[in-house]
């Protein structure tokens, strides 16, 4: 597909919808970045009709949601789990397009989040605090669940 800027989804920007409060976006872009396995062949973007699967410069699987019909054949055919079907329920919506680059966008995005989820910060990324670096303006920590032992 020939990559058109107009289409590509800007790295400050999150969406908030009904049922997600904002982390919709967020939490696609950390599951595509973390358990997309980047498949030489990827049958995702073979399946999907809309032309809205494209691979980035580190070959991570990302979705233009204007392009996205939601049909969820990418869900069905990716064989690692990365399209969870609650990506897509909600089609993209303009009016819930909060800018991160705009610090009064940014601050109502964080009052849209369910609370203690996000955060306005100027921490960096930490691997050794399990902070990581999403895009270049959000990072994410990951918490580590633990089993006590019997
Ligand atoms: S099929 Fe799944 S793992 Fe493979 S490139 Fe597509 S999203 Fe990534
Ligand atoms: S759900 Fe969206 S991204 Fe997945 S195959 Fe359908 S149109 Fe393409």
């Amino acid at each position: 597909m020939t990559q058109n800027p107009s289409l590509m989804l800007p790295e400050a920007l999150c969406y908030s919808s009904a049922n997600t409060n904002g982390l919709k976006t967020i939490r696609e872009l950390a599951t595509f970045r973390f358990t997309c396995r980047r498949c030489e062949d990827a049958p995702c973007i073979a399946v999907c009709p809309a032309d809205a699967l494209e691979k980035d410069e580190e070959g991570v699987i990302m979705r233009h949601t204007n392009l996205c019909v939601s049909c969820k054949s990418c869900v069905t055919i990716c064989p690692f789990g990365t399209m969870m079907t609650d990506f897509f329920i909600h089609h993209r919506n303009k009016d819930l397009l909060y800018d991160l680059c705009d610090h009064e966008e940014a601050r109502k995005f964080v009052e849209a989040c369910p609370p203690g989820t996000a955060m306005l910060t100027d921490r960096k990324e930490n691997p050794e605090e399990h902070i990581y670096k999403l895009n270049e303006k959000v990072l994410i920590r990951e918490y580590i669940y633990e089993t006590e032992k019997e």
